[in-house]
């Protein structure tokens, strides 16, 4: 067994929220994994079509202020430092060559998980990599993709939190307390994130 065994979580984070953080920790605990990171996802070109995407710059800072109490937590802005849109075979073969030592293990919500197929190269590069599968609120019972054979399921306490719907109610002017951590909670008010411009 390699010596080091890190969890990557890998999404928009826009923003990071208590489903985020729950899960990463849920499953560093499961699979006895020495940290967790999350891995800020530069251009989501599948999202960015649809809706106006936070720049990465701030996203990097919100994962950050979620993580910051958490020495188990990791903020890994691998994909924002290598640019373009996301292309997780490229991700993977950085981190293993960034960090030989380690062993890398991918985590993807069950809504995630579905759409690999979607993915550029069809998820292929997932095949070389020990996966973890958290089940979400209104992922519904997915079946994993054929290439998802070899993948953990984890069971972790169900949060139906998700990044749209704290957009949603910050938009709204409404309240994201208890959804996000305090510190992002702090970015997103103080710079009037995700309001609707008047
Ligand atoms: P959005 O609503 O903008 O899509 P999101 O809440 O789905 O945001 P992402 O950044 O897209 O957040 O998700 C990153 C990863 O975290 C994905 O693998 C996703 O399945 C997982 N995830 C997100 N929210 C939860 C949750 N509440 N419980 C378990 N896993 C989650
Ligand atoms: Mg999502």
């Amino acid at each position: 067994m390699p010596a080091v065994r890190v969890g990557l979580l890998g999404g928009t984070f826009d923003p990071p929220h208590l489903g985020h953080l729950l899960a990463a920790t849920e499953v560093r605990e499961a699979l006895g994994l020495d940290a967790v990171r999350l891995v800020v996802v530069n251009d989501p070109w599948q999202k960015s079509a649809e809706r106006r995407v936070t720049p990465a710059g701030t996203r990097l800072r919100l994962c950050a202020a979620a993580t910051a109490a958490d020495p188990l937590l990791v903020v890994d802005d691998v994909e924002v430092r290598l640019g373009g849109v996301t292309w997780t075979a490229r991700t993977l073969d950085h981190l293993h060559r960034e960090h030989p030592e380690v062993e890398f293990v991918v985590v993807l919500g069950a809504d995630a998980a579905s759409r690999v197929p979607t993915w550029r190269d069809g998820g292929a590069c997932l095949r070389r990599v020990p996966v973890a599968v958290v089940d979400r609120p209104g992922a519904g019972e997915t079946d994993l993709p054929g290439l998802l054979g070899h993948a953990t399921r984890v069971p972790v306490t169900q949060v139906d939190v998700s990044s749209t719907e704290v957009r949603r109610r910050a938009a709204e002017g409404r309240s994201i307390a208890y959804l996000v951590p305090d510190a992002v909670r702090s970015i997103v008010e103080r710079e009037r994130l995700y309001r609707r411009r008047s």
